[in-house]
């Protein structure tokens, strides 16, 4: 019998929590919106609690989480939301209260490194090992692998807070990362496309020149981890990409940028399927979660 498991995508807006064992077989699914810790968790546990009832157990939990996290299993803090500047929430222990809540083994990572690997288990990265998938939504934030394991390292890559060339004339908006200023994520964000052209990014309209600005700064950003990760492809997810258009822009503005210089043919004749959206569509990062809880019921 297949077992089953757990899987929560914890976000900054809402939590997405489910039971199965792949795609294919979905028990059970809720969401409900990021309030305080207790009670956004405690509704989680009931989730869990209450479909353990009706489906039987749940061999393990992964939880891909709204960062920065703590991915060090050596460190006291380990699987604790650390810096977080959202309210409530620096230092809440997600694994340590799974743990004590649930009873099973908790799998824990960042909610992008979780989404990298449920496309890359079931979605758009079927069969590759190194691999990037960024999101661009509410905030910018990028993980994925490297031959195969999640990038960690010192920490866990925060792709939204590196920079790209931010020329003042063309685009006087100052950025609105409340640590970087202009950093990508204030840049380029779906709260900085906002504050820039004072509409929403699903409202703006396709021949809009925000989206050819939009696509110039995510072009950057993704020619910068081509050039440093060497990623096999990359997964460009969240809900500014959304927009039809925009994942087109972003393809022609990469080629341009990399003017030939890395020689390969999935850069040189098959961008479109270098540069690509989720296979999972919105369902990368929860199930990604499946992933995580999968992988640490067999280790
Ligand atoms: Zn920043």
């Amino acid at each position: 019998m297949t077992p089953l498991y757990g899987a929560v995508e914890a976000g900054g807006t809402k939590f997405v929590c489910l039971v199965g064992s792949g795609p294919d077989d979905i028990r059970a699914e809720a969401r409900f919106p990021t309030t305080t810790p207790a009670e956004t968790l405690g509704r989680t546990f009931a989730f869990f609690r209450e479909q353990r009832a009706r489906h039987g157990a749940l061999a393990a939990v992964g939880f891909g989480s709204f960062g920065p996290v703590d991915l060090d299993p050596g460190s006291p803090s380990y699987g604790r939301i650390t810096s977080t500047p959202k309210p409530g929430w620096a230092d809440t222990d997600i694994v340590g209260a799974a743990r004590a809540a649930l009873d099973v083994p908790i799998g824990f990572d960042t909610d992008v490194n979780a989404a990298a690997m449920g496309e890359w288990r079931w979605g758009a990265a079927l069969g590759l090992d190194t691999i990037v998938y960024l999101t661009v939504g509410t905030g910018i934030g990028g993980g994925g692998l490297i031959g195969g394991r999640p990038m960690h390292g010192l920490v866990h890559p925060e792709m939204g807070h590196t920079w790209v060339p931010h020329d003042r004339a063309a685009d006087p908006f100052a950025g609105c990362c409340p640590f970087h200023g202009d950093c990508l994520e204030g840049l380029a964000s779906g709260p900085a496309m906002r504050a820039r052209w004072a509409m929403a990014a699903e409202d703006l309209p396709a021949g809009h020149p925000a989206w050819r600005l939009e696509a110039h700064y995510l072009a950057y950003a993704v020619a910068n981890f081509v050039c440093t990760l060497s990623p096999q492809r990359v997964i460009l997810g969240g809900g500014v990409m959304t927009s039809p258009h925009v994942l087109a822009l972003v393809r022609e503005a990469v080629v341009s940028l990399l003017n030939g210089y890395v020689q390969v043919p999935a850069i040189l004749d098959r961008i479109d399927d270098y540069i690509v959206a989720p296979g999972l569509g919105a369902r990368s990062g929860v199930l990604g979660g499946l992933v995580l809880a999968e992988q640490c019921a067999r280790a």
